[in-house]
């Protein structure tokens, strides 16, 4: 709990200083839409991720007010232009990024959000939702499915609380050069999930 806490104070004044040493016009965050003359660079450490694709991609790419990366500003991007996808609608989501809830809170967009680990409105395993058939409108799930070992189970779960004519917006990590998917041979456990 200490630790979360030093780690969150840290982050904050990262930000912070970020945000003062990045001032400037030049790129601006489709999801805070605060402006910057660039964003922080990201370093994909982990050995599952194909060097020769992201060796150029990880520069210029956290937005430095509000974390998004360029998978959520597509999402935003999307957004903008199919606005009344949400409008009068009842929204949940998973794992919620803070690029998102940006983006909505901006617009005045009420939402859910729903975690088995993190700080959430809704305490929710996705492969056993404790909601109701038809629950939400529409429900953001990204970079979730990976995780979950029964993921097969979540996606019946979310079909199941996601009512009828209702919008899924989901994505995965995919790598198209793979020809097979790769399974992650040692699962984490839930206390390195919750840790990480
Ligand atoms: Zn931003």
């Amino acid at each position: 709990m200490m630790k979360n806490k030093i780690r969150e104070c840290l982050v904050k004044i990262f930000l912070y200083l970020s945000r003062i040493y990045f001032f400037g016009e030049k790129y601006e965050c489709s999801c805070c839409g605060k402006k910057f003359r660039r964003f922080l660079n990201f370093n994909y450490k982990l050995p599952i991720y194909n060097k020769n694709i992201y060796l150029e991609t990880y520069k210029n790419t956290i937005c430095p007010y509000c974390l998004s990366l360029p998978r959520h500003r597509i999402i935003c991007e999307y957004l903008n232009n199919n606005i009344n996808l949400l409008k009068n609608k009842k929204i949940l989501i998973f794992a919620a990024e803070r690029g998102i809830k940006k983006w909505l809170d901006n617009r005045n967009i009420k939402y859910k959000t729903a975690d088995l680990y993190e700080k959430a409105d809704l305490k929710i395993d996705i492969t056993d939702i404790n909601l109701k058939d038809n629950s939400y409108d529409v429900v953001f799930c990204n970079h979730v499915l990976e995780h979950v070992d029964n993921y097969r189970k979540a996606i019946e779960e979310l079909n199941r609380i996601i009512a009828t004519n209702g919008v899924l917006i989901c994505s995965v990590p995919i790598d198209i050069t793979l020809k097979e998917t790769m399974e992650t041979k040692n699962k984490e456990t839930k206390e390195e999930r919750k840790n990480k």
